[in-house]
């Protein structure tokens, strides 16, 4: 891949990784030069947003606990104008890709800058994507406008990140990395962080599982998590990501549990013509990737079928339509026959094929 030349864009943010590592929190404010932060959370983490308040002291004007899914435009214009009304000069969003999806959201209302504490795998807080619904309709756009100036990630937090949103989220990180390593823009460098990435969550979901609080293996998974963060950051994703925005927004299922059953199955779809990536997949997963990833979700104890996550069969014709309609670069041609198998057997519960 060198030979042939590639691009690579890194985006500035800086990382401060570790236990305990939200004590850091008033020093990076104090460094981005800002001393009144609005703390933004989901109403499940309002608590871990007040903990936030006492360690800020003076230097929070206010929590905002309204944080909810899809990032709604109307949350963020009220979200935004509470930013403004209390003079905010930073928001502090606590919590996994909703909260930091409405931290971006008021950054790009108001320009203000964002130091996020990831709590989930999602790695929302690595990219200058954001996606919001309004009417139904999830618009996305990438722009540097959203992406976070400091990511503290304190493992402490993970640790009482539920079991099956652990597996889940974990492998919705996964995903980032496995659509990386065939991006039509890939690179050297991004393969790296990708294969490292897989590798570090790979090692560590099976034994979150069985022990929640194996500090080990939590720290391996956040790491992994914010390598495959930046893949998704990096590079342009394909089918895979195209069918977890088509059936999440069309038939309202839940993100990470949507990646987990899908990656097996888009993963088999484009193995034919992705043999560097699927050698490099090898190394990590052992001779058969997509079969180790299906087992993966097993193990984690994940949905096992779009049925079980409440998408009608009679919704399968549509999907397949809505994945055909603007399709992502994918490196195999999109074949409808193909691609109605392929969801179909994710709607049982059946192996990749
Ligand atoms: P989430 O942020 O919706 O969190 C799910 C629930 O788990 C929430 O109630 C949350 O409060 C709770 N939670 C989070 N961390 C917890 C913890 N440590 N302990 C206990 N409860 C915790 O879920 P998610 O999967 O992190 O994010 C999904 C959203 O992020 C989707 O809307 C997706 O589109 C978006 N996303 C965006 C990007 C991007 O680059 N723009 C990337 C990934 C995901």
């Amino acid at each position: 891949m060198t030979g042939s030349g590639f691009i690579y864009t890194g985006h500035p943010s800086r990382v401060v990784f570790g236990f305990g590592t939200t004590a850091a929190l008033p020093d990076e404010m104090a460094r981005l030069g800002t001393r009144r932060a609005l703390i933004l959370t989901t109403p499940a983490q309002e608590a871990q947003g007040q903990r936030l308040a006492d360690l800020l002291g003076e230097a929070t004007v206010g929590v905002f606990a309204g944080a909810v899914m899809h990032t709604p435009v109307d949350v963020s214009d009220l979200a935004a104008d509470r930013a403004r009304q209390l003079k905010a000069d930073v928001v502090v969003a606590i919590g996994g890709g909703s909260t930091t999806g409405l931290g971006k959201a008021i950054a790009l209302r108001t320009g203000l800058p964002q130091i996020v504490l990831p709590t989930t795998y999602a790695g929302s807080e690595m990219t200058p994507i954001l996606g919001e619904t309004s009417g139904g309709q999830k618009r996305t756009q990438t722009t540097p406008k959203v992406l976070p100036q400091v990511v503290i990630y304190d493992i402490d937090y993970t640790l009482d990140l539920p079991v099956a949103l652990s597996g889940t989220s974990g492998i919705n990180a996964i995903a980032h990395a496995v659509e990386a390593l065939y991006a039509r823009d890939t690179n050297p460098v991004i393969n790296l962080m990708a294969v490292e990435g897989i590798r570090a969550l790979v090692r560590a979901l099976p034994a979150i599982s069985s022990d929640p609080h194996n500090r080990t293996a939590r720290a391996d998974a956040l790491y992994g998590a914010w390598l495959c963060g930046i893949c998704l950051g990096s590079v342009g994703m394909a089918l895979h990501h195209k069918l977890c925005h088509t059936l999440g927004g069309t038939f309202d299922l839940p993100h990470a549990e949507t990646h987990t059953l899908m990656l097996p199955h888009a993963l088999a779809y484009n193995a034919p013509a992705i043999p560097e990536a699927m050698a490099l997949l090898r190394t990590v997963l052992g001779p058969d990737p997509a079969q180790a990833l299906y087992a993966l979700g097993h193990a984690v104890g994940a949905p096992t079928s779009l049925e079980a996550l409440g998408m009608p069969e009679t919704g399968i014709p549509r999907a397949v339509d809505l994945a055909l309609a603007n399709p992502y670069w994918n490196p195999r041609p999109l074949e409808r026959d193909a691609l109605t198998a392929l969801i179909t057997r994710a709607h049982t519960g059946a192996a990749p094929i």
